[in-house]
């Protein structure tokens, strides 16, 4: 089997891997709002093989990262953290949506299309002597994942990578997470 990058910003993974995978995504046209095609990736997940597929894929990546932590965003990025971070024998760290952290948080408000949002994370969850990698299932503008990185360097951590399944690369998000990351994806559309 040949292995060839399909662009450069993805994962090297060979193009008969590639359509697999994406045969495995369901696009959801007008949802949540006219206009959006939404990638959903449950039944990737669903899919046994094609699940252990990607979780491989990210956690070999994320491994060569050398972290101490794999931080994941609330909700799709919690079936992908904490995932690899048991593979790879490291601790996992939740970055959450308003008021469902119980202890004191770190919180950042970021731009949305239309409006705000706010996520958060404990402010005792990784400090100047970690090194994480934060995952999420889907990079689309970039808004949150950039919030998300932010806020773990708030914390003082080192954000070596952040990951995705998806990323629709029209959108341009990861021109958001420029810096000192490493920004990998599986699948660009
Ligand atoms: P953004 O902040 O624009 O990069 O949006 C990323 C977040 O929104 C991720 O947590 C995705 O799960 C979700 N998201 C945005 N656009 C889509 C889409 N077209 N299909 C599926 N999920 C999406």
């Amino acid at each position: 089997m040949s292995i060839e990058t399909q662009n450069d910003l993805s994962l090297p993974i060979s193009k008969a891997k590639d359509e697999w995978l994406k045969s495995k995504i369901r696009d959801i046209p007008d949802f949540p709002k006219p206009g959006i095609i939404f990638k959903d990736l449950t039944t990737l997940f669903a899919d046994a093989e094609a699940f252990a597929y990607v979780l491989d894929v990210l956690s070999e990546r994320c491994k060569a990262l050398r972290p101490d932590m794999i931080a994941g965003i609330e909700a799709r990025g919690f079936i992908l953290a904490p995932t690899i971070a048991y593979k790879l024998g490291l601790g996992f760290v939740p970055i959450r949506k308003p008021g469902k952290l119980p202890y004191t948080v770190q919180k950042l408000q970021y731009e949305l299309e239309y409006g705000t949002d706010t996520i958060e994370i404990h402010a005792d969850a990784v400090n100047h002597s970690h090194r994480v990698v934060l995952l999420d299932d889907l990079l689309a503008t970039g808004g949150t994942a950039g919030a998300a990185r932010r806020l773990l360097e708030l914390l003082g951590a080192k954000v070596v990578g952040v990951g995705f399944i998806v990323e629709l690369g029209f959108l341009n998000g990861r021109a958001k997470l420029s810096g000192d990351s490493d920004v990998f994806s599986i699948l660009n559309y």
